[in-house]
């Protein structure tokens, strides 16, 4: 699925952010409006709108923003909402109303590492600019969606900029339920975990990382010493205001073998957690890169994975399997498997026509081609 494309820009030298109209609208609707034409007509009336995307090539400024020669327009739809960047020619897509996957992306930077991290981190300072961006979008969301996910990078270095973003959610859209992932880490900090409390949305929960019972492992996993320590405390400062709490577990060759003793970890000393998410890897960024140290074939963790869902549910701890096949799994763990691969990163292989569990099933992320599993098989019921 496309979610970007490229153009030239021309007569504006700012980020445009602007919901996509394919079809001209009246004049008391272009406020905020981009439209998306494949030529200019000659009698075109453009008045209004803020921005005009065309697919073929402008000569002179028509007095209104323009994007022209871009590359692919046909994955854009009336109603999505895009970010035009002039000086890259970006135009990408960062709200889709028909999906249920949309996010509000926060920064590109992060306080660590992590060896399979799918979006490495890059320093470059993008968060007053990524913050404008979003406060935008979320004014220009309509209807309001029943998901948003807030994620990065790590989004708590935004610090007052997040608090910013999650009050406009609790004011323009408060029944939306919203997901922050972070490493937690900063939360162990009581003056922001406080700050983050007051905000008081009433639909809000995070998904906090935590690869081991054991801190040096949990820091060699996500490359920052001390993160264990801090994700912990953050996750208890998190508790004391009772703010929703996911622990996502990252399955592969250094989080299996202490699985079972991390189940056991939650269900002693972070026993106010609500969800237990245990998650497939995606072989995208740094994962590629460390496959050698990271690969494990998910049928030969199965014992560990359902003994530590075990442990859990006995506990009353709600748990799900993200982003593994049905056919990797063992039969009794099915029930605990959650289609959760974001719609664009979503893909079958040749293998999954034959299959009759693939409404059931989530897939594949569509990298996921580096390594793959030999327990991959079309399922027959009878
Ligand atoms: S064959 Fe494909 S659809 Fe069937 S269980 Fe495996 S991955 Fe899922």
């Amino acid at each position: 699925m496309r979610l970007h494309t490229t153009g030239i820009g021309l007569g504006f030298s700012g980020p445009i952010v602007a919901r996509v109209a394919t079809a001209p609208v009246p004049i008391d609707q272009r406020k905020d409006t981009a439209l998306l034409l494949s030529f200019l007509g000659s009698a075109q009336d453009l008045h209004g709108y803020s921005a005009i995307v065309v697919r073929d090539k402008v000569d002179a400024p028509l007095g209104i923003p323009t994007m022209h020669s871009v590359q692919h327009i046909d994955h854009l739809a009336s109603g999505h909402i895009i970010a035009l960047e002039p000086l890259n020619g970006f135009i990408r897509t960062v709200y889709r109303p028909e999906s249920k996957h949309n996010t509000l992306f926060a920064t590109e930077r992060c306080n660590s590492n992590c060896l399979m991290c799918s979006q490495p981190p890059i320093d470059k300072d993008d968060i007053a600019a990524l913050t404008e961006r979003n406060l935008k979008l979320i004014d220009l969301i309509s209807p309001d969606p029943e998901y948003l996910c807030i994620t990065g990078g790590e989004p708590t270095l935004l610090g007052d900029n997040l608090l910013a973003i999650l009050s406009k959610l609790r004011d323009k859209m408060p029944s939306t339920y919203v997901h922050i992932l972070t490493n937690g880490r900063r939360f162990a900090w009581p003056d922001f975990s406080h700050k983050f409390a007051e905000i008081n949305h009433p639909n809000l929960s995070v998904g906090v990382p935590l690869y081991a019972d054991y801190p040096s492992l949990h820091d060699y996993v996500v490359q920052a010493r001390s993160a264990f320590d801090q994700t912990v405390l953050g996750l208890h400062q998190l508790a004391r205001y009772g703010i929703q709490i996911e622990i996502r577990v990252v399955l592969h060759a250094l989080t299996i073998p202490r699985l079972i003793h991390l189940a056991e970890y939650i269900c002693r000393n972070l026993t106010f957690v609500d969800h237990v998410a245990f998650m497939g890897m995606e072989h995208i960024g740094h994962a590629p890169r460390n496959m050698s140290e990271l690969w494990i074939d998910p049928v030969d963790y199965q014992p560990n994975l359902e003994t530590a869902i075990t442990i859990l549910t006995r506990f009353g701890i709600e748990t799900r399997i993200y982003n593994l096949q049905l056919c990797v799994l063992k039969p009794s763990l099915w029930k605990y498997s959650k289609q959760a691969i974001s719609d664009w990163k979503n893909a079958y292989r040749p293998v999954c026509s034959d299959c009759e569990v693939q409404g059931r099933c989530g897939g594949f992320f569509q990298w996921a081609t580096e390594r793959q599993s030999r327990g991959v098989h079309p399922i027959k019921l009878n």
